[in-house]
């Protein structure tokens, strides 16, 4: 058996965002952030971007394959999926997803097999909020216009830098992952995580109480390999910060331990 085959590197199945018209043909096409698989890569792991597929037969032989899941950024979740009908001020700040709902549909699937199978999980900031609206979360669909903050948390200008930091949950898997009680991080959401999933919990959040990581209560994590869920952007940090390169390191082993088994 030669060395590569020995020691495979974990799959790692990364959710794309969508393009309404692609650089080929102009039509319906994917599109991912190369830092995505530039951070998995680096922690060994296998990237492997999922197509604009449908249906939960599709979607559970891709995480049955995968070793873990990456949920990514990109545009709003559908309100109507958390229950919410915004009024037209508020739903005028809301750009979702321009697909007709697939990619909402498909990471709902993909986050439903992720917990019949129990794979790893990393989501972030879409990937974050997706996932407490999968599990019975909601939102808040504009964070200028609801909540009370100084804190600028769309900073597009520096995706790539620390813009505010977070306080972390002491024990919780971030704390032990960044080693530390506070983190620096970047942010370029305008959305954020309202009522919190009955099986989740918060541990890390801003200043203004911006939730800002989610994981498994004690309970619901048994039998669960890794869950981890952050508003910011690691993959846009790791290659300069060691507490954002360890997030995926950390992921990145749980998946290969998915292997062994
Ligand atoms: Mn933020």
């Amino acid at each position: 058996m030669s060395a590569a085959s020995a020691n495979p590197r974990p799959l790692v199945l990364i959710s794309t965002d969508v393009a309404a018209r692609g650089t080929e043909f102009q039509d319906l096409s994917i599109s991912l952030s190369a830092r995505y698989s530039e951070a998995v890569l680096w922690a060994g792991g296998l990237p492997l971007a999922l197509p604009a597929v449908d249906g939960q037969e599709v979607i559970a032989q891709y995480v049955r394959r995968a070793d873990g899941v990456l949920l990514t950024g990109g545009d709003d979740v559908e309100p109507r999926l958390y229950g919410q009908e915004l009024a037209p001020p508020l739903r005028e700040k809301v750009r979702v997803t321009p697909d007709g709902g697939r990619r909402d549909l498909r990471e709902l699937l993909l986050v439903d097999e992720l917990f019949r199978q129990g794979k790893p999980l990393l989501a972030i900031c879409r990937g974050h909020q997706l996932v407490n609206v999968a599990l019975g979360g909601s939102l808040v669909a504009d964070i200028p216009s609801q909540v009370r903050t100084e804190c600028q948390h769309r900073r597009m200008d520096r995706r790539s830098e620390i813009v505010h930091e977070v306080r972390l949950t002491p024990g919780s898997l971030l704390a032990k992952i960044t080693g530390g009680q506070r983190l620096g991080v970047n942010s370029t959401h305008h959305q954020a995580v309202e009522r919190v999933a009955p099986p989740l919990q918060i541990v890390a959040q801003s200043e203004d109480g911006v939730v800002e990581g989610l994981e498994l209560k004690p309970a619901a994590s048994r039998g669960f390999p890794f869950f981890l869920s952050v508003q910011f952007h690691p993959e846009r940090l790791a290659d300069r910060y060691a507490e954002h390169r360890a997030i995926f390191r950390a992921f990145i082993q749980a998946c290969a331990v998915s292997v062994e088994k």
